[in-house]
Parts: C-alpha cells; sequence; structure tokens
C-alpha cells in the first residue's frame, strides 16, 4: 500500500530492508530468505521447535505521545525478545508491522537505529513486516528456537519449588513519572532518575538467563512485564498451585531506594511493570547450582516457596499480597 509521497517500498527499502538489519546472521539462519518475497521462509533445525509471540503497542497507549524514536524501537523490540527469554528460546528473526501516520524520514531513520541495536546485540535478522498508514501502532512479532519439548512454561510450577527473580525489581515504574515527563536517559541530569529512565527505556531481555535456565531444570518461568504479583498468579493459576513470598527479600536497586524510599521502591518492585526481569521456580534441590549472578547485570534472588494453596500469593506472616497489576481494560 502507498502511505505518501516516498512510497512504501522506498520507505521499507531505506530503513528496513538494509543490510544492516535485514542481513544479520544467527546461529540457525543458514538458507534464511527475508525481505522483499511474499512469504519469509525459513529451516527449523530437526530437533528443535519453534517459540513464537506477537506484542502490539499504541501511542498514547503503550509509549507516550511523542517519545524519542530510538528509545521506542530499543524498547519494542527488546521487550518482544523478553517473551522468548521467558521460554528459554535462542532468538531467530522478527517481522515488523508499522502503522504509522504521515512519513518522517528523521523518525524512521531514528526508530530503525534503535531496532538495529537490539537486533545486532542479540543477533537476529528482520525478515518481514507489513506497513500503513493510521495512527502510530506497532506489532512485533518475535521467533525463536528451542530444542523440542524443553521451552519453559507457565505451567510447570510443583510445591516446594524455590521462587526467584532475575535483575532488580520495580525500577521502570520508579521511572514512571519522569517517562510521562518526556524525559530520557540522555537528557536527564539526576543520575539516579536517569538509571531508572535506562531501565524503563532501555530493557535488557534476559535471554541467556531463560537459556540458561531452562537448561539447569527450572520448572516455569513468566517475564515480568505487569508486576510481580500479578505476573506470578499467572505461573501459579497455570501450575495450579500458590506462593508465599517474603516482600523484604525483593531485590531493589540503589537508584530506585535511593529516589524513592525502600518502601515505596518495594510496593512497586512487587505491582509495578515493565521491568521484563524474570521469575522462575526451580526444585529446591537444584536451587545449590544457581550461582548468585548469571552476569554482572543479572543477579539472582530467590523470594519464596510454592504452595499448595491455588492461586493465592501470601507474605512470610500469611498475610495475602493484593494485586495491582497493570491491566489492558
Ligand atoms: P504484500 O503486499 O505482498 O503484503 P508488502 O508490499 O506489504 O507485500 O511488502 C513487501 C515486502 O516488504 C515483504 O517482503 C514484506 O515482508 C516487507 N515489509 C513490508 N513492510 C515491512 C516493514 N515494516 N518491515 C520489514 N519488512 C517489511
Ligand atoms: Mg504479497
Amino acid at each position: 500500500m502507498i502511505i505518501g509521497a516516498v512510497g512504501e517500498f522506498e520507505l521499507i527499502k531505506r530503513y528496513f530492508a538494509c543490510p544492516e538489519i535485514a542481513q544479520i546472521q544467527g546461529q540457525h539462519t543458514s538458507g534464511l530468505r527475508g525481505i522483499g518475497d511474499d512469504c519469509a521462509l525459513f529451516d527449523i533445525p530437526v530437533g528443535m521447535q519453534l517459540a513464537q509471540s506477537l506484542d502490539t503497542l499504541v501511542e498514547g497507549v503503550h509509549f507516550p505521545v511523542h517519545c524519542d524514536p530510538f528509545a521506542l524501537g530499543y524498547r519494542a523490540l527488546a521487550v518482544s525478545l523478553s517473551d522468548l527469554a521467558a521460554a528459554g528460546a535462542e532468538p531467530h528473526s522478527f517481522t515488523l508491522g508499522l502503522t504509522l501516520p504521515s512519513i518522517s524520514e528523521l523518525w524512521l531513520k531514528e526508530f530503525s537505529e534503535g531496532l538495529t541495536h537490539v537486533a545486532q546485540k542479540f543477533r537476529l535478522p528482520l525478515i518481514g513486516g507489513d506497513t500503513t498508514k493510521g495512527p502510530l501502532t506497532l506489532s512485533l512479532q518475535v521467533q525463536g528456537l528451542v530444542p523440542k519439548g524443553q521451552a519453559l512454561l507457565r505451567s510447570g510450577a510443583k510445591v516446594g519449588d524455590l521462587i526467584c527473580v532475575t535483575g532488580t525489581l520495580g525500577d521502570a515504574a520508579g521511572a514512571l513519572r519522569a517517562v510521562m515527563a518526556g524525559d530520557t536517559p540522555e537528557d536527564c541530569g539526576d543520575a539516579h532518575i536517569k538509571y531508572l529512565l535506562s531501565r524503563y527505556w532501555y530493557p535488557v531481555p534476559r535471554l541467556s538467563a531463560g537459556q540458561w535456565l531452562r537448561q539447569a531444570g527450572a520448572t516455569s518461568a513468566i517475564d515480568i512485564s505487569d508486576g510481580l504479583i500479578g505476573d506470578l498468579r499467572h505461573i501459579l493459576e497455570a501450575s495450579g498451585v500458590g506462593a508465599e513470598i517474603a516482600p523484604e527479600l525483593l531485590p531493589t536497586s540503589f537508584a530506585l531506594n535511593q529516589n524513592h524510599g525502600r518502601d515505596n521502591a518495594l510496593t512497586m518492585a512487587l505491582t509495578g511493570g515493565d521491568d521484563y526481569e524474570l521469575c522462575f521456580t526451580i526444585p529446591r534441590e537444584l536451587a545449590q547450582t544457581l550461582p548468585a549472578k548469571l552476569s554482572d547485570d543479572c543477579p539472582i534472588t530467590c523470594i519464596g516457596q510454592v504452595t499448595d494453596e491455588t492461586g493465592i500469593v501470601r507474605d512470610s506472616q500469611g498475610i495475602p499480597l493484593i494485586e495491582k497489576a497493570y491491566t489492558h481494560f
């Protein structure tokens, strides 16, 4: 479809079919046919399963109006990859559905640079998409590969398993006021707020952590997009179990504690979304194999255990924790 003077095809060629993003070689991308045909084609290696996830982001709903296009492109792909991380999958490729109100070449250039940054970092090419005119909306579909039958699911948690999280929680919630004011990490003078803003705009999809946990024998996992309690509850419901967690053990960053105080930081860690850390369960006897850190920036913290009270989250005193996770409607 033609959406303006430049034309859809020229626009795709300039910003999305360029070698920097469309010809990235991943571990399993030999033989791939990407942008330019009616369909993208690729082989799925023997013994592997395709893991697929789609996320749609609407301007004014999922990201602020007139936000920085580089940060938007970066964040959109990082957030999509977080779903592959939760499954323990290895990224393969992605597609992009782009709805634009008008064509701004500067916007497209910066947006595609943000996307390219993440695509190169995690070695996944852009293999196709669709471009239409309308209110600014991004749909990203990511494809990953995982050994057959071994993807981490939400449904495998067992009574007695330990409940753990990666990284620190609540940072993105701690940045929300600055995000809504239009601030970006680049133009923020306060070191703590700058850190929180970078956690919101440049989340780290925990891909290597997810693959490590799959191999280590984690029983379930989810990425924390809507808030710890709400997302943990998805594991509990899918697994038919409950949870006891110790809020005082929740890992919060120095910047969040300094900026909001530890009490508010804990509330944000329990209920704030957008951190894209992983919450997972692991049999107690495997917990000794868990390192304290999977990498410099990826500590692992045990925050509780799985109980037999289906769907209920209690703290260590037995008091039910109330869900305030983001819901879409
Ligand atoms: P069709 O009309 O057959 O759907 P399009 O004209 O929409 O094809 O797209 C032409 C080619 O460009 C296809 O290979 C498609 O996957 C790709 N493409 C379209 N929009 C995008 C985009 N936003 N990002 C990446 N590839 C795109
Ligand atoms: Mg076609």
